[in-house]
């Protein structure tokens, strides 16, 4: 039967292809006494077996798509596999209390992973307990006879349908044949969305009930402009989604045209449109697009692609790949932004009711715990700083003092390098987010000890607005166009003004083309966005003009009391 759905849309594009469940299986049971104990340790013999060849199979793959350093940790996972100790322990579990294989498995290594996690400063045990959950799960579903899912062994045109997507999963999707994803939760800023923008993948997130609605092979057809699935849909609306595809393709040649030209307003006015990157390897998409900088370099993933704490020298190897690949134009880099939505599984944090509002990126830096992490990614980025246009940011500051104590930091470790004769730019810019609205509101007292700020609206909006940028039930509070939001965006270009400062923005609202307009009348001078957003904002805002833009800001800031009124005003001015 036809069914339509509507979601998010988080990515633009079409697809029609059959839908692949990535959703975790049911692994409950029971202890149940067995008779013949001898049938079940050959039923646990046999899942292994199982377990092996379904991992390395994994393992050929991701060594393929992904690399050679990725695969790297389903080795891990494979000796776990083959560790007599272990499985001799399992089976002794069966024989002497004749129970089955499934909570013999479970007893034993569950002691193993309490015993590893008691080891709680030791990142390698915290590892080894997190590969012994993997594994125990994998057997676990080859004694039950149920398949997890493996994005990586997908090898058809597909649409992924999933609950959620973690970062993680979504890097893992490989573009040939995943056409797009449609997940029950989520939000346009919820990273997976960010990733999809970014790996050009049509994405819609946060339709409920996706999961609930589709089963393995069933056919899809996805809107990502619109936010729109039909679940069997009939030839005719085959053939109509394939036609809005078509379109969105002729759409994107046109502005594809606008590669090499430069952004310049319909008044000659020019504004530096930057992408948002995660790694060294979304450079070719930045030069794709027509990128201008690099205004967000978001470091975490480095440290999430990674089995352990990436190396001073791995870092300045990353840093220096970017820098290089700019050729000299300017490269934004954040320092790390852990937690929240990005756990490191070898960063052992507490776990917290509120993780957004918690303990988190540079309140991690700051902390006894982080501060090794955060000087050897300062000491990387010094060294890197020669070899292009360095720019550093801090995320998530809240007080100048946090910002002090994060520039003390950076001073500290320039001046040891120098100390040691390492060369050093001299000319490295240090600004921060503003992306905590107590930043926003304190803007002009910032501006005076920054040399840059860059607006965060997908965590800004959020605060400001107390809605979770990842729950759908409270997409409808998530408003960029809130007189509130554009408010404190226009104190902030306001207050960096004053003081000879730039202001930027690197959330997803740099690339909304509603918002672009108001932006531009605010006088936003650096607008960093998804690569894949580079070209249609450089079409839009070839037709703008700054004084009108200007008189459309003022008026949406003085006379408007609502987002709708907002976007009737915009819709005037922009035809
Ligand atoms: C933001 O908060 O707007 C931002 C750009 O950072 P992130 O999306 O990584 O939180
Ligand atoms: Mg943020």
């Amino acid at each position: 039967m036809v069914e339509m759905l509507k979601g998010i849309a988080a990515s633009d594009g079409v697809a029609v292809a059959k839908a692949y469940l990535l959703v975790q299986p049911d692994l409950t049971f029971s202890k149940t006494t067995v008779e013949d104990t001898a049938a079940e340790a050959s039923r646990l013999d046999d899942a292994l077996a199982k377990s092996t060849e379904e991992l390395q199979q994994i393992r050929e793959k991701a060594a393929q798509s992904l690399g050679e350093a990725e695969a790297q940790v389903f080795d891990a996972h494979l000796m776990v596999l083959s560790d007599p100790e272990m499985v001799g322990q399992i089976k002794q579990n069966i024989n002497d209390n004749s129970v089955n294989a499934e909570s013999a498995l479970k007893e034993v290594t569950d002691m193993y992973i309490s015993m590893f996690e008691a080891m709680q400063d030791n990142a390698y045990m915290q590892e080894r307990a997190a590969d012994i959950r993997d594994v125990a799960k994998r057997i676990l579903a080859h004694l039950l006879g149920v398949t997890l899912p493996n994005p990586s062994m997908i090898n058809e045109e597909v649409v992924v349908v999933a609950h959620d997507l973690t970062p993680s999963d979504t890097a893992q999707l490989d573009r040939n044949f995943v056409k797009a994803f449609v997940t029950d939760i989520g939000g346009r800023t919820s990273h997976s969305a960010i990733m999809a923008r970014s790996l050009e993948i049509p994405a819609i997130v946060g339709t409920k009930e996706i999961t609930a609605k589709v089963k393995e092979g069933d056919m899809l057809a996805v809107n990502g402009i619109e936010g729109d699935v039909i679940v069997h849909p009939t030839d005719e609306q085959k053939a109509e989604f394939e036609k809005i595809g078509a379109e969105y393709a002729a759409q994107k040649a046109e502005w594809e045209k606008l590669k090499h030209a430069e952004t310049v307003t319909a008044d000659g006015k020019h504004f530096e449109l930057a992408a948002n990157i995660g790694t060294p390897k979304d450079l070719v998409g930045v030069h794709n697009n027509g990128g201008e900088a690099v205004g967000l370099y978001r470091t975490e993933f480095l440290y999430m692609d990674s089995p352990d704490f990436p190396t001073e020298d791995d870092q300045y190897e990353a840093y220096k790949a970017v820098l290089e690949g700019m050729e000299g134009k300017p490269v934004v880099v954040r320092t790390m932004d852990i937690g929240g939505d990005k756990e490191l599984p070898y960063l052992q944090l507490p776990h917290e009711m509120n993780p957004f509002l918690g303990y988190r990126a540079l309140r991690i830096s700051l902390s006894e715990q982080g501060d090794e992490m955060f000087r050897t990614q300062m000491r990387a980025l010094l060294r890197a700083s020669v070899h292009g246009n360095l720019r550093i940011m801090f995320p998530m500051v809240a007080t100048l003092k946090e910002f002090r104590g994060a520039k003390a930091i950076f001073e500290d470790e320039k001046q040891k390098l120098l100390n040691e004769g390492v060369e050093v730019s001299d000319t490295i810019q240090v600004g921060i987010m503003i992306e905590i609205p107590a930043a926003a509101v304190l803007a002009d007292k910032f501006a005076k000890e920054v040399d840059f700020f860059s607006v965060g609206t997908n965590d800004l909006i959020q605060y400001t607005m107390a809605a979770d940028r990842m729950n759908e039930r409270v997409s409808y509070l998530y408003q960029p166009y809130n007189p509130s939001i554009l408010r404190l965006i226009k104190n902030v270009i306001d207050a960096a003004h004053a003081e000879g400062k730039w202001a930027g923005m690197c959330g997803e609202m740099a690339g909304d083309q509603t918002a672009v307009p108001l932006l531009v009348g605010m006088g936003l001078d650096e607008f960093s966005m998804s690569a894949t957003s580079i070209l249609k904002t450089r079409s839009l805002m070839k037709r703008l003009d700054t004084t009108k833009m200007a008189e459309l800001a003022d008026r949406a800031l003085k006379e408007c009391d609502t987002m709708e009124e907002v976007v009737e005003l915009v819709n005037e001015y922009v035809k």
